[in-house]
């Protein structure tokens, strides 16, 4: 049964939901770069990360493989939250008098409230199948620690997390939800580990930031037997999980008979956005569609950063990757949008927008929030501060379609509700925002 274009929610029964991800390695305009070893600079081996991640992982990282079946236990877990709906956001349209059709992807059904647990549960699943005992990764706002303390959970595993430190003071609800699901979580810097403890004594009141706390994280997990770690974007197999968002999402199209003409998504290291749009690569270049990623001014990787190879964190103990990189030293301003101070990008969506075939654009902070105000204001659902940013571009291009009198199809990425980020809106509706 076809269904009634004006549909508001478009939904797949458990049986729809995807069996294989999609891998976009084989796809690529061209090779990607290698990774390469932190110290000799060599490209990396399997062997050289099996300290930190499973090896059913690091196949994956490696694999140019275009489908990954996703093993049962991992879609029993997804079946608690997926598929989630596409919805219409139709009031927004008639609030923004648009010709355009505006479709979301929901990503902020799960229960931690974001795209991440996606990749968390999978990563979680493959860690337990090797003997693994406990999961070590950083977090910055709280959504990626929770993601993984929820998926640690589910498959018996402990979690350790270390939160940049500003966010375990400013945000204490996203760690009361990692320690509900039974993590540990410390403020990074932290005392636990070599380096925590040198940026501790130079600088005592170092405010942590990604980069130190991933370097907490690995040396964790490389000092410990049982315990191995989790990375919750950039890399190859992080960006894989999440394409179940892009396989339902061009499923759920179909079924109300439209293709998009535009899709748009937030990038921090670019998992959620790649996740919808990668399924939509191959066809983007034949159909015109228009692939925008966005990132905020105040953390302009994908348009302000060098395109060349930089380490995933500060200590300088990751693998180099190629990327448009700020520096692994650079520290982004204090912006509400937590998930987007990064100061690097997945290496494939880097290729993809080297190559123009995906566009990258900034917005500055107090606009998202206008853009996130007004979808609340319409639609109900509170977002994110991050999927603001995908918002705001929304409303514009919608705003360009109104004034071109274009009846375009706007597919976005909601990527995470903001319930757990309400003191961002307060700052921002009583005007204490700033841009810097
Ligand atoms: C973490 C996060 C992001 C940014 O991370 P990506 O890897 O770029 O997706 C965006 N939105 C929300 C809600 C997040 O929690």
């Amino acid at each position: 049964m076809k269904h009634e274009k004006n549909e508001k929610k478009i939904t797949l029964d458990e049986n729809e939901m995807p069996r294989e991800w999609y891998n976009i390695i084989p796809d690529l305009p061209e090779p990607l770069p290698v990774p390469l070893h932190p110290v000799t600079e060599e490209p990396v081996k399997p062997e050289d990360l099996e300290p930190i991640f499973p090896k059913a992982l690091i196949k994956q990282e490696m694999s140019s493989e275009r489908w990954i079946k996703i093993p049962e236990e991992v879609r029993d877990v997804y079946r608690i939250w997926r598929p989630t709906p596409l919805i219409r956001a139709e009031r927004l349209e008639k609030a923004l008098k648009t010709p355009a059709r505006i479709y979301f992807k929901y990503e902020g059904a799960s229960p931690p409230g974001s795209h991440k647990p996606n990749t968390a549960v999978a990563q979680a699943y493959y860690n337990a199948e090797e003997g693994v005992e406990r999961l070590t990764t950083e977090t910055g706002a709280g959504q990626w620690g929770s993601a993984l303390c929820f998926a640690c959970r589910l498959f018996d595993l402990r979690c350790m997390v270390y939160m940049v430190k500003v966010s375990y003071m400013q945000k204490p609800y996203r760690r009361v939800l990692m320690e509900t699901w039974g993590g540990e979580v410390v403020p990074s810097p932290s005392e636990r580990t070599e380096v925590g403890r040198k940026i501790l004594s130079e600088d005592p009141n170092n405010p942590g930031s990604l980069g130190i706390a991933i370097s907490e994280a690995i040396e964790d997990a490389v000092k410990h037997e049982d315990t191995k770690y989790s990375l919750g974007s950039v890399l190859n197999h992080v960006l894989m999980h999440q394409t179940v968002i892009g396989l339902e999402a061009k499923k759920q199209l179909e079924i109300v008979d439209e293709k998009p003409d535009v899709i748009v998504g937030c990038v921090g290291g670019g998992s959620n956005f790649s996740g919808l749009c990668y399924p939509f690569v191959r066809e983007a270049e034949k159909e015109g569609i228009e692939i925008i990623a966005v990132e905020p001014k105040a953390c302009p990787t994908l348009t302000g950063g060098e395109y060349r190879y930089d380490y995933g964190d500060t200590a300088g103990l990751t693998p180099l990757l190629k990327m448009f990189t700020l520096g692994h030293t650079f520290i982004p301003p204090p912006i509400h949008a937590g998930g987007l101070r990064y100061h690097g990008d997945a290496p494939t969506l880097c290729l993809l927008v080297k190559h123009g075939i995906i566009k990258a654009t900034a917005v500055s902070q107090i606009p998202t929030f206008e853009a996130g105000v007004m979808f609340a204001r319409s639609e109900g659902i509170v977002p994110a501060p991050e999927t603001n940013h995908a918002i705001r571009v929304v409303i514009d291009k919608a705003i360009e379609a109104r004034e071109k009198g274009e009846e375009k199809v706007i597919l976005f990425n909601f990527s995470g509700h903001g319930l757990l980020d309400l003191q961002a809106y307060d700052d921002y509706l009583h005007k204490k925002l700033k841009d810097t």
